[in-house]
């Protein structure tokens, strides 16, 4: 089995990627950064994001695996005391993976230049370049409603403990494929309405976002930032590929957020 290792750069997690990379090549698994079999991702979530954006284009063959060595994070669930017994797990048992669901964006410009296709772990979000962002939403080909306001948020399951809690969303379980839209602070008044509440499309149903009056917008694909100019649309959907995580122990989701946002003393 190939494998490679992401580390967040910092000594602590430096450190931790030596060991495990050292352990593992004692147990005859092949490092390979190009083609690996599994990802080991040693640092926080913002880790594994970059993990996933660099293998991306081969979620089919790479699963997934964190070590956080700050707090627990979301993708990051093993802790530094237990890399031996993951080092033993990944070289002795044959893993079993954890599919989740990711956001497809595909951005059309003015004039019809190449489009652009992104894939999201946690969310896009769009924001106006001068001010308020201003964008007809169409839901399954349909207007639905004009939005006003700072921006507008579509995150995964697994991201909907994100920036999309933040915005008021709801925490949506990966096994759900679904995307969210959430509002960042709409004008809502006698003149301007927007729904006003989260909501959640299933995996058939595309969501398009279409320039009223200003072209720019600064587009947000999970911890990456680019500005696009003279957008046509943006399209939100469930994509077909997902992310696949390794699996050598239990970890509910419902879990992980009660460890995240409650209380982690038990
Ligand atoms: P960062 O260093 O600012 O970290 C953001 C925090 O989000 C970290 O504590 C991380 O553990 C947490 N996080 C990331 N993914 C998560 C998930 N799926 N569930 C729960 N918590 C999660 O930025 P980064 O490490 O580069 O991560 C980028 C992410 O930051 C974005 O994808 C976005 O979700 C998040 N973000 C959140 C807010 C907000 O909550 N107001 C604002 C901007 C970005």
């Amino acid at each position: 089995m190939k494998f490679a290792i992401t580390s967040k750069g910092d000594q602590k997690s430096n450190t931790l990627m030596h060991k495990m990379r050292t352990y593992l090549l004692d147990f005859e698994l092949i490092y390979d950064e190009d083609q690996p079999d599994i990802v080991i991702s040693i640092g926080g979530d913002g880790t594994l994001l970059y993990a996933f954006h660099r293998y991306s284009s081969r979620l089919d063959k790479t699963a997934f695996v964190g070590v956080h060595t700050g707090h627990l994070g979301f993708y990051a669930d093993w802790t530094p005391e237990e890399i031996e017994k993951l080092v033993i797990a990944i070289a002795k048992t044959p893993f079993q993976v954890v599919e989740y669901p990711l956001l497809e964006v595909i951005i059309r410009y003015q004039g019809g230049a190449k489009e652009s296709r992104y894939l999201a772990l946690n969310e896009s979000t769009v924001k106006g370049v001068e001010g308020t962002l201003v964008m007809d939403l169409e839901i399954r080909g349909e207007h639905f409603e004009r939005f006003r306001g700072d921006g507008l948020c579509m995150s995964t399951p697994s991201g909907s403990t994100a920036y999309n809690k933040a915005l008021g969303g709801a925490i949506i379980h990966p096994s759900i494929s679904a995307l969210q839209v959430a509002e960042m602070a709409s004008i809502n008044n006698r003149v301007f309405r927007t729904v006003g509440s989260p909501l959640i499309l299933p995996a058939h149903h595309t969501c398009m976002l279409k320039p009223v009056s200003h072209f720019d917008f600064q587009v947000t694909i999970d911890h990456l930032s680019y500005l696009h100019n003279d957008v046509k649309s943006i399209q939100y959907r469930v994509p077909e590929e997902k992310i696949r995580f390794v699996r050598f122990k239990p970890f509910p989701f419902w879990k992980r957020v009660h460890d995240s946002f409650i209380d982690d003393s038990d």
